[in-house]
């Protein structure tokens, strides 16, 4: 506690000092972000530090296993609560949903045997209860770290899917007022994967020469991503 109290002193004295104007008008006129972003809770991932994002820049949502529960069958909660706010009245034009590596929460899907004692993490990602089979099906000659990536890049794909599920997003996809990204934040060096749906790659955002992939992911398969 002591540590976050010399932490908030530094930032009043630093950051806040220099932008105070910045606060000022937020405060006065509101947030107007322009992206939501779907991350998960671990500690790793920075929203604004990876972003190098300012406050009133990203509207946050972070859960366990950046999941998003589809309308139909999904748990409906908070996380709904705040997409719809974030599209229906602060009108973003873009979702981020943003995965990691070393993903605990992916772990767990591959391995619900591991988080049966913990009986509200097991039901949260149940949401996620397709990955081990499709893994299985589509990633069964892949073993280890390369397995954990294609569960981390999967995971992320079937939450884009499932914010297709919320009718206020489909229309504004069909509208083209509203983009969304499936990330993966790679904790051990800093670089972020952007899904390409014509590749069906994970290609590395900001890179330097050749667009490196973050795994190499077998052809797209005939669905609407
Ligand atoms: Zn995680």
């Amino acid at each position: 506690m002591q540590k976050l109290e010399a932490g908030i002193h530094t930032f009043q004295a630093t950051y806040f000092a220099s932008n105070r104007r910045l606060f000022e008008q937020l405060a006065e006129k509101g947030q107007r972000p322009e992206t939501l972003f779907i991350t998960c809770c671990d500690s790793r991932v920075v929203p604004h530090l990876i972003t190098t994002a300012a406050p009133g820049e990203l509207f946050i949502i972070r859960n366990v296993g950046n999941i998003v529960p589809a309308v139909d069958h999904g748990i409906l909660g908070g996380v709904s609560a705040a997409i719809e706010y974030a599209v229906e009245v602060l009108g973003v034009s873009d979702i981020v949903v943003c995965g990691h590596t070393n993903c605990g929460a992916i772990d767990a899907i591959l391995h619900p045997e591991r988080v049966e004692h913990l009986p509200l993490v097991s039901r949260w990602l149940g949401e996620s209860s397709r990955i081990p089979k499709l893994i299985e099906e589509r990633y069964g000659h892949l073993d280890g770290e390369a397995r954990m990536t294609a569960a981390i890049e999967e995971n992320v794909l079937i939450q884009l899917e499932n914010l297709r599920s919320f009718d206020f997003v489909a229309r504004r996809l069909d509208a083209g007022t509203l983009e969304i990204s499936g990330w993966v934040f790679k904790i051990a060096t800093g670089e972020v994967y952007d899904y390409d749906p014509v590749s069906g790659q994970f290609v590395q955002l900001a890179g330097e020469g050749e667009r490196q992939t973050l795994s190499s992911r077998p052809p797209p398969v005939s669905e609407s991503r």
